[in-house]
């Protein structure tokens, strides 16, 4: 694989010093809080910095009772961190006074570098330029700056700070774009919420996502990591750092833009950042533990839950809510996605006798039936005995307009820290709801307004429990076989075969002909039945042309198949006809598409799908990072949807799946091996014979690039 050289340095420095500084100069400071540095430094007094404020203005003596300097250098005293909110034009200048002055971190709020082209670009460059050289860091430019509530640092324009208050606690948020974090920040503090850190990246001239992840990782107090991408500066760095992460027992929860045509346009705009492929972001993740979201939000809500709730380990839902509907609809969706279902243990319902009605002992817990009438008392009965039962492994509480929503709330709070279980709480209700989302704020226990938001934190929980980044594994540098040396561009399906078999697969025993005739006498040296199929540079899907004809019994039906192969030819208006290729007949029960091919960003990805011909339209394909081992293999087998099939469904025989994973894994391996040499191959059939009869590669497609 090769790694993308972005000739970044780490920083030397500690981030520290940056998140929590001693000294911090306002450059464009101002009492108009219609400013960009009116605000930060409104924030800055608001939210209680304790450190030393420097504002920096030339024409005022003061600026809100602060004194004030016309530069940096002229407070005559040390700066760890400058923001400025300049017009672009003035940002060089500024930058350099900054550096004269030995400030530690620049972050440049300003917007049109990078992002609006190459005069853009340029001046971003000039302005790195004159950091490097005096040791200088910078966040930005195009950011919102930082939050650092532990700190009580508010370094930020963003109309977010106008909360009263900058909940400190265990998420740290790294992202790319500077509103969003400001929203998720906001969001969460209002459901509870609290934050190790929020930072913008903006263009990550200098400063780039991952040096924020290592900075949280090795925070003592952040928990849970929640970052939003638009494009990764070096992808392969974002490996190790999740790798990273889990080893420090933090979790990494990520957002990426760019799933779309329109999203990778956007985020070019937004942040001159190249969105890279989503779907080998997407595999990436999986190899390496992180889960990957699709709404900011949606990601901030769960990482506050993963970071207050007790850890999930194992064990079913216990649902309760004062509405049996309630119930109803959260069981079906909990089922709905594969989260099993808890039903109490004998034990346990013998001890909510006198707690619940006989015919109510049993999950999922109806409130509205408590024996003894609804009351705290009553409530924390129930719940004290269901959720330490060794089936539940969590409880959700669904909270509708009900008596006693406030009590209940805080009792689900005590019965899951009690018991060392989450419970996860959805409020459903509306104006009645605001009293327990109080409680919960107040609790600093997250909760959540949907359902959705509570199968995301279910899913989010059995991930979390899960995940096991696949360690890096080393790759042997790969070799065509001699027959493919310096061959370039799209390969034959004889060819990639060739490729195929040196990588250790079984392909079909096959020969190419030029003639009816030398196609007869292959097929008597293969052995009956074969399978002839047209060959052309110009033909991609030879079935689609009536190319391809199966089960030829002997020399006659090969010698019609051939006139026939090449009547199609004709008919269709395909150039280039090099005759027919003969091969043995494949036998299996099912077809597969394995498949691999090169990405910029993270080297080789192996794919295994189910479907032949028709594997576009099923979309049941699974996407790892390669090599993968057969293990890895097997269990992205597991993962596709029609599983199933391959599995003994209805009384088919079960295939040879251990061979399909062993197919796979060496697929991977000879992609790895290859690099950017190999841009992609596809084995589509793959045929996998019932247990025990192996596997074997009846076509196949191949692109070869140069070998530098
Ligand atoms: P296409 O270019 O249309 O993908 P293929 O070579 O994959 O052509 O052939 C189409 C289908 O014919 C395959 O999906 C498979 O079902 C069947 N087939 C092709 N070659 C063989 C073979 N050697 N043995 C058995 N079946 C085959
Ligand atoms: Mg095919």
């Amino acid at each position: 694989m090769t790694t993308p050289e972005t000739g970044r340095a780490k920083p030397q420095g500690s981030l520290a010093r940056l998140c929590t500084p001693r000294s911090v100069a306002i450059i464009g400071a101002s009492e108009d809080d219609r400013k960009f540095g009116g605000r930060v430094l409104k924030y800055l007094v608001k939210h209680g910095f304790a450190g030393d404020i420097v504002p920096v203005n030339p024409k005022a003596a003061t600026v809100l009772g602060i004194p004030a300097y016309p530069s940096v250098a002229a407070a005559g005293r040390p700066v760890d961190v400058a923001i400025m909110a300049l017009p672009a034009e003035h940002i060089e200048a500024s930058i350099a006074d900054c550096a004269a002055a030995g400030v530690g971190f620049a972050v440049i709020i300003t917007a049109n570098f990078a992002e609006v082209g190459a005069e853009g670009l340029e001046r971003q460059q000039r302005v790195l330029d004159i950091a490097r050289a005096a040791g200088m860091r910078i966040l930005g430019p195009n950011c919102l700056g930082l939050m650092s509530p532990h700190a009580r640092l508010a370094l930020t324009p963003s109309l977010s700070m106008e909360r009263p208050d900058l909940p400190a606690g265990g998420v740290a948020l790294v992202s790319q774009s500077g509103a969003l974090m400001a929203t998720m920040f906001d969001y969460g503090a209002d459901r509870g919420i609290g934050f190790s850190l929020g930072v913008s990246v903006g263009n990550q001239a200098d400063l780039e996502i991952c040096d924020f992840l290592d900075f949280a990782i090795d925070d003592p107090k952040t928990r849970v990591i929640a970052t939003y991408v638009e494009g990764l500066a070096n992808p392969l760095r974002f490996l190790d750092c999740a790798r990273r992460a889990h080893a420090a027992g933090k979790v990494l929860l990520a957002t990426k833009a760019g799933r779309s045509e329109a999203g990778i346009a956007a985020a070019r705009s937004h942040t001159a950042s190249l969105a890279g492929s989503y779907t080998a972001f997407s595999a990436a993740c999986r190899s390496v533990g992180v889960m990957l979201f699709d709404d900011a939000n949606g990601m901030v809500e769960t990482a506050g839950f993963l970071c207050e709730a007790p850890p999930y380990r194992e064990g079913g839902a216990a649902v309760f809510s004062g509405s049996g509907g309630g119930c109803a609809i959260a069981l079906d969706r909990i089922s709905g996605i594969g989260f099993p279902i808890a039903e109490l243990t004998e034990a346990t319902e013998a001890a909510l006798e006198g707690v619940l009605q006989a015919s109510h002992r049993h999950l999922p817990l109806d409130l509205g039936v408590l024996q003894a009438g609804w009351s705290r008392a009553n409530i924390a009965a129930a719940l004290e005995r269901i959720l330490p039962d060794p089936h539940v492994g969590a409880g959700i509480c669904v909270l509708t307009t009900q008596p006693l929503m406030v009590e209940t709330v805080e009792e689900a709070v005590k019965a899951a820290r009690q018991a060392g279980k989450p419970v996860v709480i959805v409020n459903l209700a509306g104006v009645a709801g605001e009293a327990p989302r109080a409680a919960c704020r107040k609790l600093g226990y997250p909760y959540f307004d949907t359902m959705d938001g509570a199968m995301r934190a279910l899913e989010a929980m059995t991930f979390v429990a899960h995940a096991k980044p696949s360690a890096p594994k080393p790759v042997e540098p790969g070799a065509v076989p001699p027959a493919l040396e310096g061959r370039v561009g799209r390969l034959t399906e004889h060819e990639a075969k060739l490729l195929a078999a040196s990588a250790g697969i079984r392909v079909t025993r096959e020969k190419v002909a030029a003639t009816a005739a030398e196609a007869a006498a292959a097929a008597a040296e293969i052995g009956f039945p074969v399978v002839l199929k047209g060959v052309s540079k110009a033909l991609v899907h030879k079935s689609d042309v009536g190319a391809v004809k199966l089960g030829l019994k002997d020399a006659a039906a090969v010698g019609r198949a051939f006139a026939d192969i090449a009547q199609a030819f004709a008919t269709h208006r395909i150039s280039g006809f090099e005759g027919c290729i003969v091969q043995e007949m494949g036998r299996g029960e099912v077809e597969l598409f394995l498949g691999a091919k090169h990405d910029p960003e993270f080297g080789a990805l192996v794919l295994i799908g189910i479907g032949g011909t028709t594997v576009e339209l099923l979309g049941d394909v699974q996407v790892a990072l390669a090599p993968v081992t057969e293990d890895e293999a097997l269990a992205m087998m597991k993962r596709m949807k029609l599983w199933p099939l391959l599995d003994g469904f209805r009384g088919r025989p079960a295939v040879d799946v251990a061979a399909a994973a062993r197919a796979a894994s060496r697929l991977s391996e000879l992609a790895a091996g290859l690099g950017s040499r190999l841009q992609e191959i596809d084995i589509n059939p793959l045929l996998v014979g019932e247990r025990g009869a192996g596997i074997i590669a009846v076509d196949g497609r191949a692109t070869l690039m140069d070998g530098a």
